[in-house]
């Protein structure tokens, strides 16, 4: 609930130029249990530093992370005291983008899956060895791999070597940061499948981050569009990909390549101009008016809140209802 995460940097004299970056600016949104969140934008939209604020790897700058536990009780991990973070650390899992760099060259693969397990003292000894081989074959790992190094694994038995980690512990949440966009697209098809097989078998619940529309369109149940720091489109993934109400999710839909010549991208909205604003400089009003085919003077000086539209999703626009498909209407397009 209005989540912030802002970055401050000093410099210049005595440190006394500060910037603050707004990484992530007063953002609501829900994860419902056993459902895939998708959490989309470009590369500085802030994502990645929502995605850490919900493992606590950065302490939210403000807001709070409401998570209600297994047995029903509700916590604020916003505001939680670190002595009291590992106990949720363990329901609460992050699989990293990288599989080669997530991975420590000197720890073998039994090594890598039983770190976490040591360490939150879940299991030792026999029981121990048990739970990594039952691990590896969860993820499609072949037990006798447990003692090769990391430099022997492919990179797409690297990250579901980097999967079998972050359940180790039987997380109920797990976040998972541009988790395929490292890898080649056969094998991302392999991993996609078994994240969703993981989901069903053991009730998992996701948040998706990634930058590609194809992958979130496939795995996720709902999308939340992210824009410098703010959420500016959330909804199902249907009603998203369908009926896209926020120009900069429209834009980003009409980017996607369309592989089946006989198909037309329903959008056809010409690519985006620019670059994302700088979350330290942002532009006043809605921040994405420099870049938008339908800003008006009220886009220059207004932000827009995010508000549900009549078709049930939530849109920060000031015109949501009067655009379509095809552009703005009942009002002057134009910049
Ligand atoms: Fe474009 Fe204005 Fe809507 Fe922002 S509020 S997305 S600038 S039309």
């Amino acid at each position: 609930r209005n989540l912030t995460m802002h970055f401050t940097q000093r410099s210049g004299w005595f440190r006394r130029t500060r910037r603050v970056t707004r990484a992530v600016d007063g953002i609501s949104f829900d994860v419902r249990t056993g459902e895939t969140l998708g959490l989309v934008g470009e590369s500085g939209c802030g994502k990645t530093s929502t995605g850490r604020s919900i493992i606590r790897t950065y302490t939210p700058t403000g807001g709070q992370l409401r998570y209600r536990a297994a047995d029903g009780t509700e916590v604020d991990l916003a505001t939680m005291p670190s002595s009291k973070l590992p106990e949720y650390r363990r329901q609460i899992r992050m699989i990293f983008q990288d599989p080669f760099s997530a991975l420590n060259p000197r720890m073998t693969a039994r090594d890598v899956i039983a770190e976490p397990l040591k360490v939150n003292k879940v299991a030792g000894g026999r029981e121990l060895d048990d739970r990594v081989v039952e691990l590896l074959r969860q993820v499609g790992l072949r037990p006798e791999y447990r003692d090769r190094f990391p430099h022997a694994f492919s990179g797409g038995e690297r990250q579901r070597l980097v999967i079998a980690r972050a359940l180790s512990l039987n997380p109920r949440l797990v976040v998972a940061d541009e988790a395929v966009s490292a890898l080649d697209v056969s094998v991302r098809a392999q991993i996609l499948e078994l994240l969703v097989d993981l989901q069903r078998q053991q009730g998992l619940t996701y948040v998706f981050i990634s930058h590609d529309l194809s992958v979130v369109e496939y795995l996720c149940d709902r999308v939340a569009v992210m824009y410098v720091g703010k959420v500016v489109e959330l909804g199902s993934t249907e009603e998203i990909f369908a009926r896209p109400r926020h120009p900069y999710t429209q834009a980003l839909l009409a980017a996607v390549p369309q592989p089946d010549p006989t198909r037309r991208n329903i959008l056809t909205q010409p690519p985006l101009e620019g670059e994302v604003a700088d979350p330290a400089d942002p532009p006043p009003g809605c921040h994405f008016h420099p870049r938008c085919p339908f800003a008006q003077e009220i886009c220059r000086t207004d932000a827009p809140p995010l508000r549900t539209t009549s078709d049930g999703h939530q849109v920060a626009c000031h015109f949501a209802e009067q655009l379509t498909l095809d552009g703005l209407t009942g009002a002057t397009a134009g910049r």
